[in-house]
């Protein structure tokens, strides 16, 4: 992927802020932080978004970024903190090359990640389980 930033930055041809890497993954900071410490967890492969991420390399993946939200936790102490991957330019996705944001908080920082709380009836969720259960088996 010729174009792409991520492949650029885990082939080094781009520098960046790298506080982990092994031959799957880097963990580096974010170039244009929505706060301090604001964290990215990227796949060193080019998967464009969740959906091209394999089962195993998935667990593998997670693992680190709980190790990394702990790293986090323990050097910064903030009051919070924001795990979030966007998938989809719809989601907001703004590189095509699979990411996990790790944010630190603090109270009254400012940053917003904001979605709205519907209250839809009974027989929607009920409908949605159905729906997903049955994706969920294939
Ligand atoms: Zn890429």
């Amino acid at each position: 992927m010729d174009d792409c930033v991520f492949c650029k930055i885990a082939a080094g041809k781009i520098p960046s802020y790298i506080i982990h890497e092994d031959d799957e993954f880097m963990v580096i900071l974010d170039r244009f932080p929505a706060a301090e410490g604001h964290t990215l967890v990227i796949v060193k492969r080019h998967a464009e978004n969740i959906y091209e991420i394999k089962k195993d390399e998935g667990r593998r993946l997670f693992e680190l970024v709980s190790a990394t939200a702990g790293a986090i936790k323990t050097a910064l102490k903030p009051d919070g903190l924001n795990v979030i991957s966007n998938n989809g330019k719809a989601a907001g996705q703004s590189v095509g090359h699979f990411h996990i944001h790790l944010i630190p908080r603090r109270e009254g920082d400012g940053v917003t990640v904001a979605f709205p709380q519907n209250d839809p009836p009974a027989d929607a969720f009920i409908n949605m389980v159905s729906v997903l259960r049955e994706a969920f088996d294939k």
